[in-house]
């Protein structure tokens, strides 16, 4: 494991720079596509939202300094109501609310991925497979319509690091496999 922690954090600003071009251009034509089945990720929604075309309201920006503003995942335009699923299989971390919003974190091994604004459907500690409904989309993120924030992350504190979660579906340099979720 300690491995995989250095191999990401040694990645984590050429990974960064890729991104961020990468994340622009899915603003506007997103290339990446749903995995297929047997693969260990897929989008959090599902349903008409897949079948229309992803849409994403605004792309990842890492901030230059992990204290400057950015946007730390990407937003994906959707309904109120619609269900939200695992990216991937793991364990509930995180399941309730922050400040003012809910908050969903799966651990996948070294890596979490992030969804908000969710109405958490599952208790800290259940196990998920891929695509399992983990929640339910609330409104208050986006100013323009409902949307899905999906974050994907490592460490912890200062030691955080974002990445665009849109590495999990191949869009990018690497492709993040999970290893073994924590019990
Ligand atoms: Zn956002």
């Amino acid at each position: 494991m300690r491995i995989l922690i250095t191999f990401i954090t040694v990645l984590a600003s050429a990974i960064t720079a890729a991104l961020s071009s990468c994340g622009a251009a899915l603003a506007a034509d997103p290339p990446c596509k749903p995995t297929k089945n047997g693969t260990v990720w897929t989008w959090p929604l599902s349903g008409a939202w897949i079948r229309a075309g992803p849409t994403i309201l605004r792309p990842f920006e890492p901030p230059r300094h992990r204290w400057d503003p950015g946007h730390r995942g990407i937003d994906l335009a959707s309904y109120a109501g619609d269900p939200v699923l695992a990216a991937g299989p793991g364990v509930v971390l995180y399941a309730g609310r922050l400040v003012d919003r809910g908050v969903v974190v799966i651990g996948h091994g070294v890596i979490r991925t992030s969804y908000e604004p969710v109405e958490a459907a599952l208790p800290v500690g259940t196990p998920v497979s891929l695509g399992e409904r983990i929640g339910t989309l609330d409104l208050g993120h986006c100013a323009s319509a409902a949307c899905l924030h999906w974050g994907l992350l490592t460490g912890h504190g200062h030691g955080t690091t974002y990445f665009d979660p849109l590495l999990l579906l191949g869009c990018g340099l690497i492709r993040l496999e999970p290893v073994k979720a924590a019990p």
